[in-house]
């Protein structure tokens, strides 16, 4: 390819979305025992021609819940309808999207711990005996109506599968957790990603995002187009890994994949409180992040990656974080 192509195919990687997306269970790189079940579930139901029972997956952020539930309703030759648990306010926004269902489609809710109580309540017997219960009307003359759905699959994520009361989560049949990629998977997605966005990538260079990408195909993808980026500015043939390895710490990445906050919440704990215990609550205010963030975005890598303890006390930073500290030059 020479220069003009590259340079050509790299700025339309930046312009047109993509279908980085893997549309097929064949292309949904790593989680194999996730894959491999759904693909026998999947079969099964086409067999019986019955809709697939609801499926829970949990796990952190940008790891494919999503694009596995879109999977699912492909493999299913289903429709799929996408909500989530905030928007929910009231039994009547759920009922509104339950009757438009046809037969075997896919009901996406995303953030499914969040869905408020009451809405959660009509969906236990929609789950189980496809039909909800709806009210008319208010005071004396309220009354309560039966509707009958079609039968259709409850496809639920999370981030935080704890909070789901067990009465919720046994009406799910396939409960799935996704976990990190290894950073061979995140390889084989950056190569695909690359391949389909036309940024000619080494081994190495995928090598070098893949071990900054804190085991996540979304980071992994989002750092990918920045690589291409300082590429297409540099006018670079390839992404090799002196390439990715000058974008990524341009962008304050380093060679564990901690950004900036994640060095500042441990920075902060070594620094102003002696290592630790320090609560979350004090935590979130000396950083400047929200509890949940921190919980659910920052601390499961930083845990995962041993530099971070949590302890009935508090937070700990570990001796590990107190030498990635003195070693990173930030
Ligand atoms: P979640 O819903 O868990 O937050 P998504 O399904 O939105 O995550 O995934 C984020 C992005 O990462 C997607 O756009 C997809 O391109 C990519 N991705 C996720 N999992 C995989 C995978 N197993 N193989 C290839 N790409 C993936």
């Amino acid at each position: 390819m020479d220069e003009g192509l590259i340079s050509a195919s790299l700025r339309k990687s930046e312009v047109e979305d993509l279908p980085i997306r893997p549309g097929r269970l064949d292309d949904f790189v790593g989680q194999e025992s996730v894959r491999d079940t759904l693909k026998i579930a999947i079969g099964a139901a086409a067999i019986r021609g019955e809709p697939l029972d609801h499926v829970l997956l949990s796990g952190p952020p940008g790891l494919g819940k999503t694009t596995l539930a879109h999977i699912i309703a492909r493999e299913m030759g289903a429709g799929i309808h996408a909500t989530s648990g905030p928007v929910l306010e009231k039994p009547g926004d759920l009922a509104a999207i339950l009757t438009l269902l046809s037969r075997g489609d896919i009901l996406f809710i995303d953030e499914v711990h969040r869905i408020p109580t009451i809405v959660e309540e009509i969906l236990y017997p929609a789950m189980e005996d496809y039909r909800i219960d709806v009210m008319i009307g208010e005071g004396p003359s309220a009354r309560s109506i039966r509707l009958d759905l079609s039968p259709f699959t409850l496809v639920g994520a999370t981030t935080r599968v704890g909070l789901l009361g067990s009465p919720f989560r046994d009406r799910f049949g396939l409960i799935f957790r996704l976990n990190p990629y290894s950073e061979a998977e995140l390889v084989s997605i950056i190569r695909r990603s690359g391949l389909i966005m036309g940024i000619p990538i080494t081994p190495e260079g995928a090598g070098e995002i893949a071990a900054r990408s804190r085991g996540t195909p979304r980071i992994a993808n989002r750092l990918l187009r920045r690589v291409g980026d300082l590429a297409l500015v540099e006018g670079c043939q390839k992404i090799d890994r002196d390439l990715a390895d000058r974008a990524l710490t341009l962008l304050g990445i380093d060679k564990r994949g901690l950004d900036e906050i994640d060095r500042r919440i441990l920075k902060v704990i070594v620094e102003d409180f002696g290592g630790g215990p320090v609560g979350l609550k004090t935590l979130s205010i000396a950083v400047g992040e929200d509890t949940r963030t921190i919980e659910e975005v920052y601390e499961p890598f930083l845990i995962q990656s041993g530099f971070l303890k949590r302890t009935p006390q508090g937070r700990e930073a570990t001796p590990a974080a107190r030498g990635h500290l003195h070693d990173s030059w930030w």
